[in-house]
């Protein structure tokens, strides 16, 4: 069995490095300064000349569309060319993201018909359109499945009502896909279903939102009888939970990525400040506690990159049920980047908390990885009953 990738994504690596090295890490300070003078605003942290600048290159180098189907215009390299790519950009703090965002791709992929094929999903895949995902509710955050947001029918329309909180990135969404309880129609016992709602759509308005800890800054979505056709109604009425669980999955393969990508910069940075910095007559190199910092987090780094691969690896092989290895996944990498900051931190002592170094806010920024995209308990929780329910054995026929 030979765990190397293949020599494309090798080169891919590479290509995704020198970019991210040339052109990500000399804006880190800009971030850090915009990130401390917006306060309480939802101010971009790229600059709007920095951001088109970086979409440029990104295009020329031929990164866009990673994992976008050859059918929808993409390179179809997969997920795991994907997470190869992620690993690689979160070397940096610079908060770029190739085009498009994968998560949605791959909702909408799975899901639309062939007329939001051509409203949403191409222009979407070809990053000319940007969505997000308003799921979270004041009363529904772990548990999905309690949303509120109902979808009543009204002579041959939907009409939306609910409200949505914590939403990534909404107030720059073209499109939003909304999931929300559904009235039965003929076929279907109704139930929580997804809608692809334009973001100017009357009745749809984004009324506050929440500075959070780090670079987040989602945004409250409020709908009042916002009125839709059946052709706004993303896949099967009432089915919307297995494809959204599929697009979590591929988001927590991705997640897993940005901390391996994260933990990276963090074990170089400790390597270099370790063999350079001399206490008591001695570089740090030479002390035990540091030597282990070093070992632990490149041990930790190494599963985590192989569990990152494996998953990506399932999801591009189309394994139905990767929900139990996803879990896995988001627990390891999260929990794993947040002690690599920390090490991290703790060896460059006053330095690792100044803002002249990228360590203070990879260390806010990682806090809420343990709790997007499902929190840590719920994870284990998962892993659990999978396990209780079908028994631990057999596991070495996974590989
Ligand atoms: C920066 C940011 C961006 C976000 N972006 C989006 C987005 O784009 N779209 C979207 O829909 N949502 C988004 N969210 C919401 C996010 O998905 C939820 O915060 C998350 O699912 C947890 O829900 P909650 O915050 O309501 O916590 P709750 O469900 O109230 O849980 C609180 C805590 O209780 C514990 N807990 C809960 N249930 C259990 C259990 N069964 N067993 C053990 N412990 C348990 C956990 O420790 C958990 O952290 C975002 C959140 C943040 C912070």
């Amino acid at each position: 069995m030979d765990l190397r990738l293949p020599d494309h994504l090798r080169m891919l690596r590479e290509t995704v490095a020198r970019f991210v090295r040339k052109e990500l890490i000399p804006l880190e300070p800009m971030v850090i300064r915009r990130e401390c003078e917006r306060g309480l605003a939802d101010t971009p942290l790229l600059d709007p000349t920095s951001e088109h600048h970086l979409k440029e290159e990104t295009q020329k180098l031929g990164l866009w569309g990673i994992d976008v189907p050859e059918d929808h215009g993409g390179q179809d390299l997969g997920a795991l060319a994907k997470c190869v790519v992620v690993e690689q950009m979160k070397y940096s703090i610079t908060p770029f993201v190739i085009p498009p965002d994968s998560p949605n791709l791959y909702l909408l992929s799975d899901c639309c018909t062939p007329e939001q094929r051509e409203r949403y999903l191409i222009p979407y895949a070809r990053g000319e359109k940007t969505s997000c995902l308003a799921l979270t509710e004041p009363g529904a955050g772990s548990d999905a499945a309690a949303i509120r947001a109902r979808a009543k029918r009204d002579g041959g329309d939907w009409v939306l009502s609910g409200t949505k909180i914590f939403i990534s990135n909404a107030k720059k969404s073209d499109f939003i896909i909304v999931l929300a309880v559904a009235d039965a129609v003929p076929g279907s016992e109704g139930g929580i279903t997804a809608f692809l709602v334009d973001r100017d759509t009357p009745g749809l308005s984004i009324p506050s939102s929440f500075p959070t800890i780090g670079e987040y800054h989602p945004y409250e979505v409020h709908l009042d009888g916002v009125r839709l056709s059946d052709d706004q109604v993303l896949g099967p009425v009432g089915k919307a939970f297995g494809p959204v669980q599929k697009r979590l999955s591929l988001r927590r393969a991705e997640i897993g990525a940005r901390c391996v990508g994260l933990a990276q910069r963090c074990l170089d940075m400790m390597i270099e400040q370790a063999r350079t910095r001399q206490t008591f007559g001695k570089p740090l190199a030479d002390r035990q506690a540091v030597q282990w910092w070093i070992a632990d987090t490149y041990r930790e780094i190494r599963i985590t990159r192989l569990l990152t691969y494996a998953l990506a690896a399932r999801i591009d092989r189309g394994d139905a049920d990767i929900r139990r290895d996803a879990a896995m996944l988001k627990v390891q990498a999260t929990e794993m980047v947040g002690r690599a900051v920390d090490r991290a931190i703790q060896l460059f002592g006053a330095m690792g908390v100044s803002k002249e170094l990228p360590l203070e806010y990879m260390y806010r920024l990682v806090r809420v990885y343990r709790i997007v995209e499902g929190p840590s308990e719920i994870h284990r929780w998962i892993i659990a009953r999978d396990l209780l329910k079908h028994g631990g054995e057999g596991m070495a026929h996974e590989y």
